[in-house]
């Protein structure tokens, strides 16, 4: 129990999703499995353990499935293949929940045999609209099937019953209703809106009626003045070299992803960024802490590959705080029409 938990009223109620994306980098050079996923991963094991929270973890089901095909035939892949599954099932042993989250541009990736990583310089198969039928409905059933094979041994009764799209590109949603429909997804996490869940039918849009659920990740508007605090800091903490933990590379920026939610750029400071623990600096914590104060639901993302020992030291003043002040909810199931 946290300090002053028993005091709360309804007031200090609060719904916060903590999402992760728990992939390599997608462009020229993939990372390595520990530096990119595993390290980062069980650091956050333990400070959301601390706080008992119920987080979703958005498998990129794409690389696992490459992954296990090269085992047979690359003695590191194949450690990688078992630890990856091994801490998989330690996620769903600690209550989190995982769903496959698909970067269709996997299918055409390229091992690296002498470093043990992957190319992926190959963007023609990017989005999931330039996929054919077949394979749209081949990463959806071994996206399925692999979740299965590494969860179901321990968690008899799981369903991969939420989605997240690679690249957040859930739209036109009519490419990717078949495939919820036939596997059972009915909960989306890709949009990034500042609003409460909400039920959806086919188009997307809210509706009271609707089968699906979307569970929007927030954007944080910062004071402009706390922009360029930012940008100095972050010029210091790369002077200092605390980056992120992953050495790989991104796909470029621009033609294939949209740059316009990352940190530190013009449209960020009108429109807000996306709510993520590798934006997160010292000179955002009191908006990300006024973010929670001024609303019931949050949706905080990240990508481990992406963190610093400074994000994961203000994520962890932010949860201190947030926790002490705040009566938390964290299990997604809990927060539709939290509104
Ligand atoms: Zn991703």
């Amino acid at each position: 129990m946290y300090p002053g938990k028993m005091n709360k009223t309804k007031s200090t109620r609060r719904n916060v999703i903590f999402s992760f994306d728990y992939e390599l980098y997608l462009g020229a050079k993939s990372g390595s499995t520990d530096n990119c996923v595993l390290k980062p991963v069980s650091e956050l094991i333990r400070i959301l353990g601390r706080y008992k929270v119920r987080a979703v973890f958005f498998i990129d089901t794409t690389w696992l499935i490459k992954l296990k095909e090269i085992s047979s035939r690359s003695k590191k892949a194949e450690t990688d293949f078992y630890n990856v599954v091994s801490q998989i099932r330690e996620l769903v042993k600690a209550g989190h929940y995982l769903f496959p989250h698909l970067h269709p541009h996997w299918l055409n990736a390229c091992y690296l045999e002498d470093v043990n990583q992957w190319r992926l310089t190959d963007y023609s198969k990017y989005h999931f609209h330039s996929l054919n039928m077949e394979e749209r409905e081949f990463l959806f059933s071994s996206s399925v099937a692999i979740l299965n094979e590494i969860i179901v041994p321990i968690q008899p009764d799981y369903r991969p019953t939420g989605y997240r799209a690679g690249g957040w590109s859930i739209e036109p949603f009519s490419d990717f209703e078949p495939f919820f429909r036939k596997y059972g997804i009915i909960n989306d996490f890709s949009k990034i809106e500042n609003c409460t869940p909400y039920p959806f039918s086919g188009n997307l849009m809210k509706d009271n009626r609707g089968e699906f659920a979307e569970f929007p990740i927030s954007k944080v508007k910062l004071p402009i003045i706390n922009e360029y605090l930012n940008r100095l800091l972050l010029k210091y903490l790369w002077i200092m070299n605390d980056r992120g933990t992953g050495d790989g590379k991104g796909a470029p920026e621009g033609k294939y992803q949209s740059n316009k939610l990352q940190g530190n750029n013009e449209t960020n400071m009108q429109q807000g960024e996306m709510a993520a623990i590798e934006l997160l600096t010292r000179a955002k914590l009191h908006a990300y802490l006024k973010y929670l104060k001024s609303n019931p639901y949050m949706q905080f993302i990240a990508h481990p590959k992406m963190l610093s020992r400074h994000n994961l030291n203000v994520f962890q003043l932010w949860m201190n705080s947030a926790f002490h002040r705040f009566d938390i909810e964290t299990d997604f199931m809990k927060m539709l029409n939290v509104g």
